[in-house]
């Protein structure tokens, strides 16, 4: 669920290791196997593991010049050291430094620390200080002994992970950068030039002067700072560049198609069997697609759509260029109700027509019995199964295609790395199948550009006509009651209702328990002539399906779910969609939620329930989800909006599972410096291959293989 991706840790420290995983345990020490953790493994990486923040060593202050709240470094003899029990057992100490006087305070602590503040000892302390009416304090402040040299640079403190105390994960970046080969990948010619080159600006990066405008580290604006940004977005763009040219060097099987129309064309027919005629877009797209399809370079297009605009034909009509070329198409959907939808409605459009050519519709998941799964693989690998549908059973070892030549993935961003992968190896000999991925979430541009680089991009920036835009409305939780009687109005007319329950992370089997509860609350109140549906996640799939089934054909008129109905599901009579603590899902998943209604004619509109939190207040980026929904049902726009609400890395972080996120640069504000790479990026690759193929690796290391997937 994208939802549980929301815990993650700042941004900066939360990228993946630059090291595939190694067989655990393997003749490591603790130390090295806590490096590992934080994917530190060559010098390189070492250097490139830059401080969170720092702190600053290099002076002592007179403690009657520090004030309340003051991180301080002061040195002074120790007058008074006990321990006391109560209210807990503790150290105190105070130190005098001439000016005044300050109390030290421990509550956990080793004898060598009693030993280090004896009375009469000088020692340099260092920690916050705190004001109190008994005098100014310091609690756990670090202790050394007094009089040692002063550092010329501030002191770095790294992230780091249990196992790894501070001083020692220091220490290896230290010497790691010593190591570190850095001479300059960017050839002066088309690069940089400046005072700051790598090796500068990363020593500076890890032990800064004090006189530095703190606030330029912060910010990341310090020219040794753009100067790392630029590095990385460079190695990003050549690296993606590079997969391009890879690809291009494939080969897939061309599907030509005749400019003329063919009335016999299995793709001629379905457009005569669609009940209504396509829009601008589709028509752009599907020639777009068809250009692609014509050429013996695999096609590797993302299709993008805002829920409703009708990607589902566009892949049929790609499907039947690919059928009619005399080759098989797979289509795949992430979830097993998804992909019978598209089964329901392919089959539908299509399974007449193939009949006629001997050809059939298969159907594979990974629920299914076996026997069935064995009649569907063997129409697979017969050729006979001309358009295979399913999960990502489709890709399945075990699964074996005559002649693969298109494979369509629906909602992609919820398909891993891996199984593109997987999807790679369905290869008829060397010839690899296109790849048309489909999805209703929008990247940004600036997104696009920098992720996916490697991937043409169509839109379908055109609704299909006919359509009334939904009304959005967010309502306290405390006035249910008047949900209840927009439903009833909404039902009075014929119409259906969703109600979505919300996610409650700890255990589905909660989730299953409220959302129970809420279909027997709303039958009780709309009486026995209403039927109330229920559909979860843990329902066996017939049942699910079942359900389904009957939301379809109106013999259930109110279905109460969890979110399994997020992506996809159709059923234009439905025109009420209700969401129940609206606050706590992610603003795409609301939007594909909402999408789910306004498919017919009807007015339809969506009610966001939410319900404030203990300190009775929605939080400010939940309210901020809840503002953009009712300000917008674009799909960019909100794309958009999710993009500043939670920042390229999160925004990502959620779609694509294994993609590689930018460890320093921040697409939203280094605008010109990913400008500069864009441009630089081909140059250095045809001039310089050799050093484009060392930066990328000094600085994606193996994640640069993430990106080729
Ligand atoms: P999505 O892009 O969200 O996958 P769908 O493909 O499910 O959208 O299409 C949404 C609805 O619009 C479906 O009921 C579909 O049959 C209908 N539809 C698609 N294209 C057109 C069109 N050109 N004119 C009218 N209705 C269309
Ligand atoms: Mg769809």
């Amino acid at each position: 669920m994208p939802a549980s991706a929301k815990s993650v840790r700042p941004q900066k420290t939360a990228n993946p290791p630059t090291v595939a995983p190694v067989a655990p345990g393997a003749g490591l020490s603790l130390v090295q196997r806590a490096l590992r953790k934080l994917g530190l493994v060559r010098d390189i990486d070492f250097a490139l593991y830059l401080p969170m923040r720092y702190e600053d060593e290099t002076r002592i202050v007179r403690l009657a010049d520090t004030r309340d709240g003051d991180m301080a470094q002061v040195e002074g003899v120790v007058t008074e050291c006990e321990v006391v029990f109560r209210p807990r057992r503790q150290l105190i100490a105070t130190i005098d430094d001439g000016s005044d006087t300050c109390q030290l305070r421990f509550f956990n602590f080793y004898p060598s620390q009693q030993k280090q503040l004896a009375v009469g000892a000088r020692v340099r302390v260092r920690g916050e200080v705190r004001g109190g009416f008994v005098g100014r304090q310091m609690m756990h402040p670090t202790v050394k002994a007094a009089g040692t040299a002063l550092p010329e640079a501030l002191t770095p403190v790294y992230s780091t992970v249990a196992g790894l105390p501070q001083p020692v994960l220091r220490r290896e970046v230290r010497s790691g950068l010593a190591r570190a080969v850095l001479d300059e990948t960017i050839p002066v010619q088309i690069g940089l030039r400046g005072a700051w080159d790598l090796r500068s600006s990363l020593t500076f990066l890890h032990y800064p002067t004090p006189d530095v405008a703190m606030a330029t580290l912060e910010d990341h604006s310090h020219p040794a700072w753009q100067r790392i940004k630029a590095e990385e977005l460079l190695a990003q763009q050549l690296s993606q560049l590079q997969a391009r040219l890879e690809r291009a060097a494939q080969r897939a099987p061309k599907l030509p198609f005749s400019p003329k129309p063919q009335p016999s064309s299995l793709h001629a027919q379905l457009l005569a069997v669609l009940p209504f005629g396509l829009t601008g877009a589709q028509q752009r797209v599907g020639e777009e697609i068809s250009g692609d399809l014509a050429r013996e370079i695999p096609m590797h297009r993302l299709l993008q759509g805002d829920v409703g605009s009708g990607k589902t034909v566009v892949a049929a009509l790609a499907a039947a260029r690919c059928i009619d070329a005399g080759f098989q198409c797979a289509l795949m959907a992430p979830t097993e109700i998804l992909a019978a939808q598209h089964f329901g409605k392919l089959v539908g459009w299509l399974d007449p027509l193939l009949a006629e050519r001997g050809l059939r519709v298969a159907w594979l998941t990974g629920s299914q019995k076996k026997k069935e799964r064995d009649t569907m693989s063997a129409a697979v690998e017969s050729g006979e199964a001309a358009l295979v549908i399913g999960t990502h059973a489709v890709i399945s070892e075990k699964v074996r295609f005559k002649n693969l030549a298109l494979a369509i993935i629906d909602e992609q961003h919820r398909f891993g790395v891996a199984q593109r992968l997987a999807l790679r190896g369905k290869a008829v000999g060397h010839l690899e199948p296109h790849l048309l991925m489909m999805s209703a979430t929008p990247i940004p541009r600036t997104l696009a550009m920098s992720y996916y680089a490697d991937l043409d991009v169509s839109t379908l920036d055109e609704l299909p006509p006919g359509r009334t835009p939904i009304v959005t409305k967010l309502v306290a939780d405390h006035r249910r009651d008047e949900v209840i009687a927009r439903i009833q109005a909404q039902l009075g007319q014929g119409r259906q209702v969703y109600w979505v329950c919300p996610l409650i992370e700890e255990s589905e089997a909660v989730d299953l328990r409220n959302a129970t509860e809420t279909r027997d609350e709303l039958a009780d109140s709309l009486g026995p002539a209403v039927n109330v549906g229920l559909l979860h996640s843990r329902m066996p799939t017939a049942e699910k399906q079942a359900v389904m089934a009957a939301f379809t054909a109106n013999e259930i008129q109110v279905l109460v779910s969890t979110t399994v109905i997020e992506v996809g599901v159709d059923v234009p009579n439905a025109s009420l969609m209700v969401i129940e603590h609206a606050e706590r899902f992610g603003l795409s998943q609301l939007h594909q939620l909402r999408g789910r209604v306004g498919r017919g004619a009807a007015a339809s509109a969506c009610v966001l329930l939410y319900a404030p939190g203990d300190s009775g207040r929605v939080g400010e980026a939940a309210r901020a989800r809840l503002k953009a929904m009712a300000e917008t049902s674009d799909g960019f726009e909100i794309a958009r909006r999710d993009l500043a609400i939670r920042g390229p890395g999160e925004f990502l972080g959620a779609r694509q599972s294994g993609a590689p996120l930018l460890r320093f640069a921040d697409l939203s504000t280094d605008v010109m410096l990913l400008a500069w790479a864009r441009e630089l990026a081909p140059v250095m690759l045809e001039k310089h291959p050799e050093l484009a193929q060392r930066h990328i690796d000094r600085w994606l290391g193996t994640k640069a293989e993430y990106l080729k997937a």
